[in-house]
């Protein structure tokens, strides 16, 4: 069986007492042990102060972005072994905010997951098509693009052990989800890409869906077959919302054949 999760992607949004009020009301719901992986993905800023806070509990935290280099002289950057240090578990790489606002191509998105994987972080490797590729029936070849610049710079065993997130760029922040069957076709059509290079590797891949997904349509997005939890933007700043997502994803695995 896969494993499940259900990631939190706050943007550019908190404040010291804001993160605190939000972490004190996910960690009231979640437990400590559970078969869903919960996590928030932090301004780096933040980092020292949800590890304070969610250490030994069920939440995981990670970041949104890392530099694909080490150390050295470029300034701004924050580094995989820095994350590290922060206790960070997951790292967020290619978000379509970085690829369009910061100008990361598929080659720097590619770079960034082998920094990650060489920190020993969790990349989540986002993916996704625009509107105008959707509609000009593009979404497959656009996918397809994303996921073999990964493929070509660092080989199929580097996504063992990672996370595809699948985010439709026009579903994200705008409130328009891709119906559950869109969204499992594209992901099914990631798992066959990687599968026509080991069959193990894309079969153990968590695909999670992103893209406005809401306390409302979790449920059903989860209970497709190739949809394994969910990358949340918005939604994650409210905690009964994070915390009724992340519920949808607990009853998909209770629901799932043994
Ligand atoms: C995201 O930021 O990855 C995202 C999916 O945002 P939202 O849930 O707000 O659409």
């Amino acid at each position: 069986m896969r494993s499940k999760a259900v990631v939190g992607n706050w943007k550019l949004n908190g404040s010291l007492a804001a993160n605190e009020a939000l972490i004190r009301a996910l960690l009231r719901e979640i437990p400590r042990e559970n078969p869903v992986a919960c996590a928030v993905c932090v301004p780096a800023p933040y980092l020292a102060q949800v590890r304070a806070l969610l250490e030994g509990t069920g939440v995981a935290w990670g970041a949104q972005d890392l530099s694909r280099y080490v150390q050295g002289a470029y300034t701004g950057e924050v580094s995989g072994p820095m994350l590290v240090e922060f206790g960070c578990r997951y790292v967020i790489v290619g978000h379509s905010e970085r690829r369009t606002l910061f100008g990361e191509s598929d080659e720097t998105v590619a770079e960034k997951y082998v920094a990650a994987r060489d920190a020993g972080l969790t990349p989540i490797f986002c993916a996704g098509e625009t509107l105008e590729q959707r509609e000009r029936g593009e979404t497959n070849a656009v996918l397809a693009r994303q996921v073999d610049a990964l493929l070509k710079r660092f080989g199929v065993a580097g996504l063992d052990r990672g996370i595809v997130a699948y985010e439709p760029v026009w579903a994200i922040g705008t409130g328009k989800t891709a119906t559950s069957q869109q969204a499992d076709e594209a992901h099914a059509f990631i798992r066959a890409r990687i599968a026509a290079k080991d069959a193990g590797v894309a079969s153990r891949l968590p695909i999670l869906y992103g893209g406005s997904v809401k306390a409302a349509n979790a449920a059903e997005l989860f209970a497709m077959p190739n949809v394994d939890g969910g990358l949340v933007g918005g939604a994650s700043l409210v905690a009964d919302e994070f915390v009724a997502i992340w519920r949808a994803g607990m009853n998909a695995v209770r629901q799932q054949p043994k």
